[in-house]
């Protein structure tokens, strides 16, 4: 089905067709495999680097494409196709989340150190900023950087990291200052260093393919030169990074609950009760008909969100009205979705019950849905 915008032009629908044929052909074969392994392939990382999806956004000098957020929005919207969600997790942490403030703030040095490998799918990167004590209140971490020498001391820990237990390197939130947020600054740390360690790998509800660490700090060193960007710039660079972030997780959701109402109209024109179709039942059409009004509204929401991104150097308002709107909608369509399949759909064996659990964690990640509640109300009530 082709998914049509007036954003779109032909060389959009053309890289969306050839994703779709190598999610298809390449991923959706093996996600059962990878689900119950816990862990996709790294391998993929490379596959992914070499087909140039790592590097959408990033300039080519790095080995990136040098496109706009169009690309990521469909390469999300596809990804989500192979029914295995961490595979998308875990490469869109490498090609945007982590890597997205080395590209805009980071160093030429840098850039060749972390950014081309990460590109090129031969390094692999995690963002570290939610805590134990702090996960939405990014302001309080307690992770500490001191200056000694030329180098940062990094001490303290770190929780719910993807990528975490095979990174490379991580794009780190630590406190180099006072209290609150601006004494917060962003480091690259790499993985190898002595007295890093990774702790439990988290056993989740969902997106079983995806990792997720705890990771610890006992005085990590590493050279002042791996700061990104300023000192106590870290929180400002979070909250506009984030913007890419939360406009991937409801690029995430509209592909989920595009490839959902497949899997409704499928099911629901085969499936007979009382003699009838599903779908002809009166009741259901007119509750499909409801969702589908507002699966539209959510990825024409989201379109616009990132058409401004594009233009703008902030559109915080229209993407956090994107995430809280798809993500939250795309839990109620994975509902929906389970009851028309009835005891089916509670089953291992259709690809509902792992959409159900996978979007779960939807109004979590990324900044809560009562963090975007705040934003929003704050610029739209405070300002
Ligand atoms: C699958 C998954 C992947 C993740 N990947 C990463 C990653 O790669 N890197 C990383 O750094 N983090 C990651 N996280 C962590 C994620 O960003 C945090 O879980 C999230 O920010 C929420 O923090 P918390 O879990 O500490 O919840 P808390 O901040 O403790 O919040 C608990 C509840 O209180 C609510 N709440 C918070 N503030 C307010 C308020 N002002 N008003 C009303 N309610 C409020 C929240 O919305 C939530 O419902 C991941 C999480 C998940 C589930």
């Amino acid at each position: 089905m082709k998914i049509e915008s007036v954003y779109f032009g032909e060389e959009h629908h053309l890289f969306r067709a050839t994703l779709r044929a190598f999610v298809e052909k390449e991923l959706k074969p093996h996600a059962d495999e990878w689900e119950q392994a816990g862990l996709f392939p790294r391998e993929l990382f490379g596959a992914f680097g070499k087909l140039g999806y790592l590097g959408l956004r990033f300039p080519e000098e790095y080995g990136g494409q040098g496109l706009d957020y169009w690309y990521t929005v469909i390469l999300c919207e596809e990804l989500v196709r192979c029914q295995s969600l961490g595979v998308g997790v875990g490469l869109l942490v490498q090609s945007e989340m982590a890597t997205s403030v080395i590209n805009r703030y980071g160093t030429a040095e840098q850039k060749r150190e972390f950014l081309a490998p990460a590109i090129a799918g031969e390094k692999i990167a995690a963002l570290g900023i939610t805590e134990p004590g702090h996960g939405s209140n990014v302001a309080g971490i307690r992770t500490r950087a001191r200056r000694e020498g030329g180098d940062w001391v990094i001490h303290g820990a770190k929780i719910f990291i993807s990528n975490g237990t095979r990174a490379d390197f991580v794009t780190l939130a630590a406190r180099t200052g006072d209290e609150g947020a601006r004494g917060i600054s962003l480091i690259l740390v790499p993985t190898d260093a002595k007295g890093f360690t990774v702790g439990r790998a988290l056993k989740k509800m969902g997106t079983h393919s995806s990792d997720l660490a705890e990771l610890g700090f006992d005085d990590v060193r590493v050279p002042l030169g791996n700061l990104v960007g300023e000192a106590g710039r870290g929180f400002g660079y979070i909250m506009e990074l984030f913007q890419g972030e939360r406009l991937t997780l409801a690029s995430f959701a509209n592909g989920i609950m595009q490839a959902l109402w497949e899997e409704i109209l499928q099911y629901g024109k085969t499936r007979q009760v009382f003699g009838q179709q599903i779908v002809q039942h009166q009741y259901w059409r007119h509750r499909l008909a409801d969702m589908l009004a507002q699966m539209e509204a959510a990825r024409q929401l989201t379109y616009y969100a990132c058409d401004r991104l594009n233009r703008t150097a902030s559109a915080q308002q229209e993407v956090s009205m994107a995430k809280l709107y798809a993500c939250e909608l795309v839990k109620r369509v994975a509902e929906t979705a389970l009851q028309l399949h009835g005891g089916y759909g509670y089953m291992e064996e259709y690809p509902i019950a792992r959409f159900y659990r996978d979007v779960a964690a939807f109004g979590i990640g990324a900044g809560t849905s009562e963090v975007m509640r705040e934003i929003i109300a704050k610029e739209a009530i405070d300002r």
